[in-house]
């Protein structure tokens, strides 16, 4: 590095999940990483870190912007089947302006907890036409600034038994949607709806995100009509699927084969700790099953798993601070995954892993890739799960997109 070379800003002393652990400088240039390197020997506005780790940024796979924050409509049952229904009579309601408060609320948590890329799951029938698609189209161009924003347009209440929803959904494919989603779970010919899926995601040439087996009775799941039409359509890597708690219901054995089917067809998986553990095991009044499919396990067998928020203040998950760091943490505890290379893959399925399973190929701190920056307070990924590490600050595309003060002790 030589000293002439000049940067917009240098990040000094961070430590970089999966990188040595000694600290590197990260030179920052025209919205882009241009370098990391030991001792940057340049002068430039800087921020000290003093060791501290920064990430590319949190990155949610699977949210629904669209239904968040609507406890005030609903009724909050505690199953799936209700929390379907309550949803589907309040989203009779929304209107455009409303999906946009709700949703850019939401997004802001997102923006400060340090997430920088989103994929949002936005329901699409004859009911809610196409206001919520267009109002969180506005939303990704207002707050471009901050988060990178792919929507992924889905029929949450059925396809084959919902006439109109197929048209609608081709019309918003058309219209700029950025990935294409299933639910076969509500429909009444599930193999029909994956098929049709598939169909639409090669005319659009767009990945899929499938909302999927979701329930603890393992004897029939469309996770292998998935991977079978992954396969035949050469759509291998292009694939995801949300939930599928029904794995969380297999033996080991069982679940080591799925897992190989899955890596083997290209299929990625996330799981969503939150609402699987809320609305998963009604059916029991003690010795509730966790419900939560264990993703850490599956990624030994090469499947791609992130871990998501899935849902905020709604009946289908009462809670929610947009915090993945939180999420990660919630996963590792359920899932009994205490030892440090265990945390640092919770930390791996909000980061690096879920920017894989979106087929983000400028995610990560390299050079040449846009300096979206997160600084958390602690010093190592084990840490950053063990002790929910808050952001500090971040960078969007080299500028400061947002900062939390650290909490302070005033001593006597
Ligand atoms: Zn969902």
């Amino acid at each position: 590095m030589t000293g002439t070379t000049s940067f917009d800003l240098i990040l000094r002393q961070a430590r970089i999940a999966g990188g040595d652990a000694a600290p590197v400088d990260i030179g920052i240039r025209g919205g882009r990483i241009a370098a990391v390197a030991p001792n940057i020997a340049a002068t430039a506005p800087e921020e000290r870190l003093d060791g501290r780790l920064v990430v590319p940024g949190f990155v949610e796979t699977h949210i629904h912007l669209d239904k968040a924050c609507i406890l005030d409509r609903c009724r909050t049952e505690g199953t799936l089947a209700e929390a379907i229904a309550e949803v589907a009579a309040a989203k009779r309601g929304f209107t455009e302006a409303d999906v946009y408060a709700r949703a850019s609320g939401v997004l802001e948590k997102a923006i400060l907890q340090g997430t920088t890329r989103i994929r949002t799951h936005v329901e699409i029938d004859p009911r809610i036409g196409l206001r919520s698609f267009g109002a969180l189209q506005r939303l990704k161009r207002d707050y471009a600034w901050a988060v990178d924003l792919e929507l992924c347009v889905f029929p949450q209440e059925g396809l084959t038994n919902d006439p109109g929803t197929e048209e609608l959904l081709v019309e918003a494919c058309a219209a700029g949607a950025d990935v294409i989603g299933g639910c076969p779970y509500t429909d009444t010919d599930p193999n029909e709806q994956i098929a049709r899926i598939f169909a639409i995601a090669r005319r659009f040439d767009l990945d899929i995100d499938f909302h999927l087996d979701f329930d603890l009775d393992p004897a029939r799941m469309d996770l292998d009509e998935v991977c079978r039409q992954a396969e035949a359509q050469k759509w291998g890597g292009r694939v995801a699927v949300g939930h599928v708690t029904k794995l969380s219901s297999l033996p080991a054995e069982a679940l080591a084969a799925k897992a190989r089917r899955l890596a083997d067809a290209g299929v990625a998986v996330t799981v969503l700790p939150s609402t699987d553990l809320f609305l998963m095991g009604r059916g029991h009044d003690h010795d509730v099953p966790r419900g939560v499919t264990p993703a850490h396990k599956l990624l030994a067998h090469g499947v791609t798993c992130s871990l998501s928020t899935n849902n905020v203040m709604n009946p289908f998950t009462p809670f929610g601070d947009c915090s993945l760091i939180r999420m990660a943490n919630l996963y590792a505890n359920i899932a009994q995954a205490g030892r440090p290379a265990e945390l640092a893959d919770c930390l791996d399925m909000v980061t690096r892993l879920p920017a894989k399973l979106m087929n983000l190929d400028d995610y990560g701190i390299a050079v040449g890739n846009p300096a979206d920056l997160v600084v958390l307070d602690c010093r190592d990924p084990a840490m950053a799960v063990a002790e929910l590490a808050q952001p500090l600050f971040g960078l969007k595309r080299g500028r400061r997109s947002f900062t939390r003060r650290s909490p302070m002790l005033h001593r006597p």
